[in-house]
């Protein structure tokens, strides 16, 4: 991949011109809007944004840049919407809660956020984090005071007492203490209320909650519903009323009845998922959001002596496997897919391995890049900005050497990272 500056020949230039516009030359383009694969293109990007996309290699005027892809095929900026941008998960994580503060979490947030934005993912959903830290992460990206992705940020998730994302479980009892709903433990309609209006104080730009058990909490059951229809019911009317989405982590089936009933947007893991709860998925427009390669992790590290505390290792084993199939049976019935990676227990910036486990359980490849692209855009309810390759939208690109519907693990290795106009890789 080379960039010529044609405006370094030009006098106009030296007296320091700024680039009037950036013309991408493209051997294939997916545009993302359908299932199309364009040859020859010439992307054309005017400050922030997508000024035109042309077909044929189009001439730059003398103070444009040119980026020649010819080599190579060229995408919108992938959109991961399951990520976990403050932590990562490792052999000690379980004692971090006790040894580090909140400025650790959000320093790591910014080695993190970089490391997904290089890897090509210009915009994620934060569905959880410890001390609302990535609203602050958030907010330093955009003002650009550090490199990310776009954040889309549901802050501290909320749960129930004991449930998974409550987070005093397995702590001695003098460590427990009471947490509420400022903490993101709510029992009951009031508290549920109140949680989401604390969040929305707080600047979060939606809500994640803990519908059933989840595998990393030190609790016994992973998959038991943990919410009751009208503690739901309380979260999507009040999130609605500010203008935000539900996002829900669930394994169980009954745990995701509820919630698909209560109206949530998106349904993350969702391990147990059966035909019936694929039936209420479809009906509802709910979206599924896989995060594969969550399982496969947890799966691996389950066979690891003394990695996971010992509540936590026979979920991990158990849940873990069965994630892969679930998504090919959620695929192929017809659910609408939005990709997400549960980045955080797997290694931030490895987010693209979830694209070859998912073609492995028989998505198309396009269709993969559509569900981290078109379809990420749609859940979050930004398609008008981001999303597609299309004239007016906003120019966060991404481009591979070679053709990645033949190869699906060169969406592992982004040469050509653009955001918001601006090149960060390439
Ligand atoms: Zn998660």
């Amino acid at each position: 991949m080379k960039i010529k500056h044609l405006c370094l020949l030009s006098l106009t230039c030296l007296a320091g011109q700024s680039i009037a516009a950036t013309y991408i030359h493209t051997g294939q383009l997916i545009s993302a809007a359908d299932t199309k694969v364009l040859k020859k293109m010439t992307v054309i990007v005017d400050g922030n944004k997508i000024l035109d996309v042309k077909s044929g290699y189009l001439q730059p005027g003398e103070n444009d840049q040119l980026i020649d892809m010819r080599s190579g095929t060229l995408m919108p900026g992938l959109m991961d919407m399951h990520t976990h941008l403050s932590s990562q998960q490792g052999p000690g994580s379980y004692m971090e809660r006790f040894t580090l503060n909140e400025a650790d979490y959000a320093l790591k947030g910014v080695d993190f956020a970089r490391k997904t934005l290089r890897a090509g993912f210009t915009t994620v959903r934060n569905l959880g984090d410890g001390y609302n830290e990535t609203v602050a992460l958030r907010n330093a990206i955009n003002n650009g005071i550090i490199q990310g992705p776009r954040i889309y940020t549901s802050a501290k998730s909320i749960a129930t007492t004991g449930g998974h994302a409550d987070p005093s479980n397995g702590r001695a009892k003098q460590l427990m203490g009471d947490p509420g709903p400022a903490d993101g433990v709510v029992n009951g309609e009031a508290e549920a209320r109140k949680a989401v209006r604390q969040r929305y104080k707080d600047g979060a730009d939606l809500i994640k909650i803990t519908a059933t058990g989840g595998v990393l909490s030190v609790a016994k059951s992973g998959q038991n519903p943990q919410f009751m229809q009208d503690e739901l019911e309380a979260i999507v009317a009040t999130a609605k009323d500010y203008g935000m989405k539900v996002a829900v982590h669930a394994h169980g089936k009954e745990g995701m009845k509820r919630a698909i009933q209560a109206g949530v947007n998106s349904i993350e893991h969702g391990t147990y998922m059966d035909a019936e709860v694929i039936k209420l998925m479809k009906k509802h427009g709910t979206y599924y959001v896989p995060t594969v390669m969550a399982g496969e992790w947890v799966a691996e590290k389950a066979k690891i002596d003394g990695f996971f505390p010992a509540l936590v290792r026979p979920k991990a084993a158990a849940i873990g496997p069965l994630m892969q199939d679930t998504f090919s049976r959620a695929y192929k019935a017809g659910v609408k897919i939005a990709f997400g990676t549960d980045s955080g227990v797997s290694a931030h910036g490895d987010n693209g391995r979830e694209f070859a486990l998912m073609v492995e359980a028989g998505m198309p490849a396009v269709e993969a890049i559509r569900s981290a692209t078109f379809h990420g855009a749609e859940l979050l309810g930004i398609s008008d900005q981001v999303g597609t390759v299309e004239s007016g939208k906003l120019a966060d690109l991404v481009g591979v050497q070679g053709d990645p519907l033949q190869d699906i693990s060169l969406l592992s290795h982004i040469s050509f990272v653009m955001k918001d106009g601006e090149i960060v890789k390439q």
